[in-house]
């Protein structure tokens, strides 16, 4: 069994399924959708991030880099050329205001089963379990299959979040052994699609169909609403379109756009797809419970 490349392991959540979650984040996705919350999830490799709110800029990482992989760029900060580091991690060590750090450690299923049972009880009282997210967590399929069996084995519950952009072998195969999927749908047409994410939405849309037949466990399709991206009438209302045609109904949520991720495209050298968009409010989106109802739809605005 090959090891599994995370960047987080986040404890107490409420918002990534039912009762308490521990999340485990996956690293590397295939899409690169403008919006992205997580930047630091979407490479495969391991990468160092800097956060610019915590440093002191006391440039001691610069001076102990054997790579001279570290720069002061004007806007951003200390940032590491990530094709010259070799992950010595000197840096780290150096910084003693804990303002560089690792993203993607690698784990065994062993491991991090160990690591996530010491939440057994929380799970337990709460109806919680374990929420693997990314990244996309099904491009490491067969190390989340392995370590959601052996969560089963102690009784722990177990979801995947999904852009659902994997290999129909990995969707089915996660199928067999979680619980549940929270599952994303960013447009229904596959150009725009493409120049959203980087990728059409063809092979998505053949998964969330197996899975509308197939997956008995919950099913959650959720759309983030992202202002100029595909906030249209005739977006959402082609999404409402897909889900009033399945023969099964499940849950649909709607997601209001964010800038959490900011600060962490900051800390990688990025520039920030979305500009100046302000988050928005719950509120802004409460016009598209009308457009469900046309389709004899109920939608949740979380
Ligand atoms: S990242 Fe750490 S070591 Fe580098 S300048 Fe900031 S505080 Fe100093
Ligand atoms: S991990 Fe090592 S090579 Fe990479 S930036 Fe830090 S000190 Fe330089």
């Amino acid at each position: 069994m090959e090891k599994g490349l995370v960047f987080n392991v986040e404890r107490g959540s409420s918002e990534d399924g039912p009762g308490i979650r521990t999340v485990v984040f996956l690293k590397g996705c295939a899409l690169r959708c403008k919006w992205c919350a997580n930047p630091e999830s979407q490479s495969r490799k391991p990468e160092i991030l800097y956060i610019a709110n915590v440093c002191v800029h006391c440039g001691e990482c610069v001076h102990v880099c054997p790579q001279n992989a570290i720069s002061l760029r004007e806007g951003y900060g200390y940032i590491t050329d990530s094709g010259r580091c070799t992950l010595c991690q000197e840096c780290i060590r150096h910084c003693y205001i804990s303002a560089r750090k690792l993203q993607g450690v690698e784990y065994t299923p062993e491991e991090l089963v160990a690591e996530l049972r010491k939440d057994e009880a929380f799970f337990r009282q709460s109806g919680g379990g374990v929420t693997f997210s990314g990244g996309e967590p099904l491009l490491q399929a067969d190390f989340v299959c392995r370590t959601a069996e052996l969560l089963h084995e102690h009784g722990i519950p177990s979801l995947v979040e999904t852009c659902g952009y994997a290999s129909s072998e990995a969707v089915q195969k996660a199928a067999g052994v979680v619980d549940a999927f929270f599952y994303d749908y960013k447009h229904p047409d596959p150009e725009i699609h493409r120049q959203l994410t980087g990728q059409d939405n063809v092979q998505i849309l053949e998964n969330l169909r197996w899975l509308m037949k197939n997956f008995p466990g919950e099913l959650s399709v959720r759309y983030p609403y992202i202002p100029g991206c595909n906030d249209s009438q005739e977006a959402i209302r082609g999404f409402l379109h897909f889900m009033s045609q399945q023969e099964r109904r499940v849950e649909i949520v709607f997601l209001p756009y964010h800038r959490l991720g900011l600060p962490k495209y900051i800390g990688l050298g990025r520039e920030y797809a979305m500009g100046d968009r302000k988050s928005l409010k719950r509120e802004a989106l409460e016009h598209i419970r009308g457009w469900a109802a046309d389709y004899g739809l109920e939608i949740v605005i979380q």
